[in-house]
Order: C-alpha cells, then structure tokens, then sequence
C-alpha cells in the first residue's frame, strides 16, 4: 500500500452535482476511487474523518485574481495571495495580467511572472494574457507560451503600462483569438459614458453616478456585437449592473460564445450601506444598490451567471486611503479572496438558495471560463483539490487576521456564516483551523507545492500541461 493512499469519509460530500454520503479513496495526489458512504472504509487505508457539521468540496477555482508580483509586489504577492486563497478553500487561481510590473503582455514578461510565481506559489496557478494596442496582431506567440486566454479593458485600466481598446481594436482582438482558438475576457466599461477622473468626494454616491449602469450596458453590448461577428469566446467580467441582463440572456440563447462572471462583492454589499470616505468598498465597475443585487441574485439563480470569481485586487493600505477618503482618489479594488465562498453563502442563506446551487459558480464554472475543463469536480482522475466547509460555522472577519498582504478589506467587522477548515492540495493537506488556537490563523505547512499551469494549443482540445515549478 503506496504511503500517500489515504481516504476521506464525508456524510455530505460534492459528488456529481449533488451532497451524497461518500469515501474519497485518494492516491499519489489523484482520486482513485469514489465509495458509496455506506461501504466499510477500505483497508490498512488511513481515514480521514469530516465532522457531521461540515460538508467536503472539490477545491475552488479562482479565475480572476490580481497577485501584481513582481513590480508591485507591496500591493500583493504570490506567497500572501495564494495563501489567503488556500484558507479560503481555493485550490486553483489565474493570475491577471496587469498590475505587476511587466504586465503579462509579452512571452518575456510571462517568464518573469512564472520566474516569480515558481517558488511562491501555495496552491497551482495559471495566467492570463493581456491584448493590449501594443501587441494586437501578435498574440500568438503568449497564446502558444500557455496563457488561458486574453484579457482586455474598454476604459483606462488605471495603469499607464496596459491600455485600453477602442472599437475596432476590440474587433480586431476578437478576430485575432477566435483564429487561435482562444478566448477573449473583457472588462466593460464604456468610457464615453464615464465622468469623474479627479476629486469626487467622500460620499459613495457622487463616485456611484460618475460609473454609471449605461456605461457597462454600451460597453457589454459591444462585446456581445462582435463576438457574434467573429465567433469568439468572449466572457464579460465582474458584471455589476443588472441592466446588462436580457443582453447577455439573448446572446446566450442565440448561441453567442459568451460567459459572465460576477463578484461576491457585487452580490452581498449596497451602494447604500457603503460610509462615507470608505475606499475599501471602491471597485470598478462599482458596487451598485441593493434593488440591483437582487436582480444579479436572480441570474445567478437561473444560471445565466457562470461564475462567482474575487477580482482581488488588492493595493497598499494608503492607496485606498488616498485624498483622505476621497472616491475620485482612492485605489480601485476590492480585496476578498480569502472570503468568497463565506460571503456568499451567508447571502445564498439569506435567500434561500441551497450550498448546492452555489457550488458549480465556485469550481466548474470559473474552470470553464478559463479553459481548464475538468478542474473544479470531485471525481475519479481527478487531482485531489479538497476542502471542507463548515457550512454553519460563524466567521467574524477581521481584516487584520486574513493571510492577504494588505490589511484592508470591505468585510472588516462582517459576520458571516460558513468557514473554510482545511485544504487539501493533491491530496496534501496544506493548513487545518483545527491545528490553530482560537482566533489564530490557520499553519500552513510548507513548502509550497503549487503548480504553474500551462494551457497549450486550441483551447477546445488542448491538454493540460505543467510546467516543472522549481
Ligand atoms: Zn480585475
């Protein structure tokens, strides 16, 4: 009996879609066998027991996080952020192109994120690809160096070093990933349809009206009018403005190639709850009222929202606090990548939503955006990303105690409901709360055994690749 054999025994495990008794037989970091719960454990296998209140989860997947590692690594790296993703049940995450210094926009600059990542990384990690003006009609040579895909802006990205694309960059974009077979992810915004750019005060309206739900509205109709043009995967990013719905509901139903995501941050805060001067609660597009949330809620619940997905985007504490809470001036970027499935969930709770429906938008669906189909499932063959959620237990965050580098968050002092206990990383557990003291931050063994994922060839047929980590 090889040494790493061991099995976990769960009353609800995520099996297939749906909570079942099971034994998770695991081996050499793959599950190998998936038991009936009622079946006696296999023998001379170590068991792992979870607790009655908790359920066991194929490991999150993540794909939009900003890790800004090198160049900005102050803002946040990849030990912190792959960290703080592990302790919030995160097995897998993709890397944004932008906010580190180079921005992932050529192959040179993808080696020195991988250069940066190899030795940092907690739990595996794959990157996206910028377009950029820059190195439009040249995205080729990134596609064939293993980035899942390429992400670009409609409005200023708010750094210098990666533009924006006008209207016919951004079909040129499209033309040029549909040859490769990629995909193209976009953040909508329209920016003729943007106001601000200075001083906006320290109320949360005036910086809400100068972001307005049209501009997101323009800009998704854009992208839906050439990826039917083109036929490119598109996939829109952090949708805010429940406006863009019945767009995105008609794209999809006529067959567009066309994904969503949306953001816990989206789902659980109000434009009218935000303080005053408050930069923690800035993003882009911004967080709007409550009445929207609830419409964002209802896409979720009839699954035209594909994924659930961070947009970590973290700066330094001083960033957010710039011009003394001024909206205008504050670094844009909410910072939550330990908390999503707790935030969420607590709200789901709220509304009647079971864990089950919430799950896929978790795992399966952010893999799919990415590409990285069959990640995201407890299953047989598959790598034994597990976590194990305690779906009752209380979580009073405080932004001091989460594992990303700056401690700064929109759910300092929120009490939620749901709390991630232990990761297991190809069947190695990396951290469980239970080894920590109260209140203490759960110990991660090291060292860290992440993987960098290389997506090759044609997305629809492509294999997944590893590239050796260190
Ligand atoms: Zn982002």
């Amino acid at each position: 009996m090889p040494r790493s054999r061991f099995a976990i025994r769960a009353g609800q495990a995520f099996v297939g879609g749906a909570f079942r008794p099971a034994v998770v037989v695991i081996e050499a970091g793959r599950v190998v066998d998936i038991l009936d719960g009622a079946r006696t454990t296999p023998a001379r296998t170590r068991v792992v027991t979870v607790p009655d209140d908790a359920v066991l989860l194929p490991g999150l997947v993540d794909a939009h996080v900003h890790v800004n590692e090198p160049g900005r690594t102050e803002w946040e790296g990849f030990r912190s952020a792959t960290l703080a993703a592990a302790a919030g049940g995160v097995t897998t995450l993709v890397d944004m192109p932008l906010n580190s210094i180079p921005p992932t926009t050529t192959v040179d600059n993808l080696e020195v994120k991988r250069r940066a990542a190899a030795p940092s990384a907690f739990i595996d990690v794959g990157f996206w690809g910028g377009a950029v003006p820059e190195n439009l009609g040249r995205l080729r040579p990134l596609h064939e160096a293993g980035v899942f895909g390429f992400k670009c802006f409609l409005a200023p990205s708010g750094v210098d070093e990666f533009g924006h694309l006008d209207q016919a960059q951004l079909e040129a974009a499209m033309e040029e990933v549909a040859a490769l077979g990629s995909r193209l992810i976009v953040h909508a915004e329209d920016p003729e349809l943007l106001t601000g750019g200075g001083e906006l005060g320290r109320a949360y309206a005036g910086f809400l009206a100068s972001r307005p739900p049209a501009s997101e509205q323009s800009a998704i109709g854009a992208v839906i009018a050439a990826a039917r043009r083109t036929g490119a995967r598109a996939h829109i990013l952090h949708l805010s403005s429940a406006d863009a719905l019945p767009a995105i509901r008609q794209a999809k139903e006529d067959g567009v190639a066309l994904t969503v995501e949306t953001c816990p941050h989206y789902l659980t805060f109000a434009a009218e709850d935000v303080p005053d001067g408050a930069g923690e609660f800035k993003c882009c597009p911004p967080i709007r009222d409550g009445a929207n949330s609830d419409r964002l809620w209802a896409a979720v619940a009839d699954g035209t929202i594909d994924a659930i997905v961070s947009d970590h985007s973290p700066s330094t504490v001083d960033l957010k606090r710039a011009g003394h809470g001024d909206f205008g001036l504050a670094w844009g970027g909410i910072s939550g990548l330990q908390l999503g499935l707790s935030a969420v969930w607590t709200e789901a709770r709220r509304r009647g939503i079971p864990l089950e429906r919430l799950i896929p938008l978790f795992t399966t669906g952010p893999a799919r955006v990415a590409g990285l189909d069959g990640l995201g499932e407890l299953a047989v063959g598959a790598p034994a990303h597990l976590t194990v959620f305690g779906v009752d237990d209380p979580l009073l965050v405080r932004a001091k105690d989460l594992l990303h580098r700056n401690p700064i968050t929109a759910y300092d002092g929120k009490l939620l409901t749901g709390r991630v206990r232990r990761t297991w990383l190809r069947g190695v557990s990396m951290f469980d709360v239970s080894e920590g003291g109260a209140g203490e931050a759960p110990r991660f063994r090291g060292p860290a055994r992440g993987e960098l994922l290389v997506a090759r060839g044609p997305v629809a047929a492509r294999e997944l690749a590893r590239v050796a980590a260190r």
